[in-house]
């Protein structure tokens, strides 16, 4: 089975027959997120069974933010769930630069370690730069290296980084080739949008950047077949925006608070949009758990690469 092959099955039907998704279609991400880490448990299982190997990820995490905590536990816990043993290496805010460098080159030497992730922000007096270049690239399953960027940019096999490998997924569900398609990504960060840009290119997508300098952005949105939005802005784009039959996928995250209750929602007006699209992700349930799933299988890709097996195929 392959990525692609976990799909809301009805839409991806109606895509291969050359027809669209049904209006409003939800693009759900617990689901597919949920069948990629089932894909990544069995060859996890595998290479237990196999080869004695137990795939190992290191966690970092500098200083207390309480956002950074739910997501280190979410992703522990799933990292278990899937048969990758995570650990936990905890650093206070007050930490030096040299300190955490310190902490990395060990990871990269430790054998049982084949994936680093460290929760970013970082405090100010360390520069995120100078940390993720001190990453094993082999290691860095978040796919932030330099040398992954650049790979991925050159067409050449990487660790690319998870939310836009979950973005790819996503629009795969509805469509299961990305070729020829109007891709809109709106967003120029180097964690989403301009990697997302390159892994859409290397889909055979024709593929614009929007950022925040862009001119007459909603006329640019309605001509894209395929809509991508990490601006990180709460409802920034509004169901006016979108091309008829468009498929959205809503990266943004944010939590505000309405009628006295807290609520996750993202850069997208969902309710509007949905009426316009032909099918969209949900935040929260969309990007968020495909992106933990990639991380997973990233760790687990690294894991062979490192011990020099091949990837099993569960
Ligand atoms: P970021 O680094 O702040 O980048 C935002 C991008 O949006 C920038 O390129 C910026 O343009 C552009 N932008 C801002 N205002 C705009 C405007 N008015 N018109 C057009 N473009 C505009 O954000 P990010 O890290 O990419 O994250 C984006 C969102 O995704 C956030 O809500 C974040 O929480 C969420 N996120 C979710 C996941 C997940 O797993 N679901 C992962 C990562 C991020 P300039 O470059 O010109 O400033």
């Amino acid at each position: 089975m392959t990525a692609m092959d976990v799909t809301v099955l009805t839409d991806a039907a109606r895509a291969s027959r050359g027809t669209p998704p049904a209006a409003g279609a939800l693009i759900d991400g617990r689901a597919i997120a949920a069948k990629l880490r089932d894909r990544v448990r069995g060859a996890a299982k595998l290479l237990a069974t196999r080869d004695g190997f137990v795939p190992g990820l290191a966690v970092v995490v500098v200083g207390h933010n309480p956002a950074s905590e739910v997501y280190v536990a979410a992703k522990k816990k799933m990292a278990a769930e899937a048969g990758i043993r995570s650990t936990d290496h905890r650093v206070p805010a007050s930490a030096s630069e040299t300190d955490l460098l310190d902490l990395i080159h060990g990871l990269n030497e430790d054998p049982r370690v084949h994936g680093i992730l460290v929760q970013l922000p970082l405090p100010p007096q360390i520069d995120g730069h100078a940390v993720i270049a001190a990453i094993d690239p082999g290691k860095d399953v978040d796919g932030f290296h330099p040398l992954n960027i650049g790979r991925i940019a050159s067409g050449l096999p990487a660790l690319a980084p998870c939310t836009p490998l979950a973005c790819i997924e996503l629009a795969k569900s509805a469509h299961p080739s990305l070729a020829g398609l109007d891709a809109l990504v709106i967003g120029r960060s180097a964690i989403v949008g301009k990697p997302l840009a390159q892994l859409l290119l290397a889909e055979d997508a024709t593929v614009t950047i929007a950022h925040s300098k862009t001119r007459d952005l909603p006329a640019a949105a309605r001509r894209a077949d395929l809509l991508f939005v990490a601006v990180g802005r709460a409802e920034f784009v509004s169901g006016d925006w979108i091309k008829p039959g468009a498929t959205v996928i809503d990266v943004g995250i944010h939590r505000v608070t309405r009628g006295g209750r807290s609520r996750i929602i993202g850069d997208v007006t969902f309710e509007e949009a949905r009426k316009v699209a032909a099918a969209i992700t949900p935040v929260p349930g969309g990007v968020g758990p495909v992106t933990i799933a990639c991380l997973l299988a990233n760790t687990l890709k690294a894991a062979c690469a490192l011990a020099g097996l091949p990837q099993p195929q569960a």
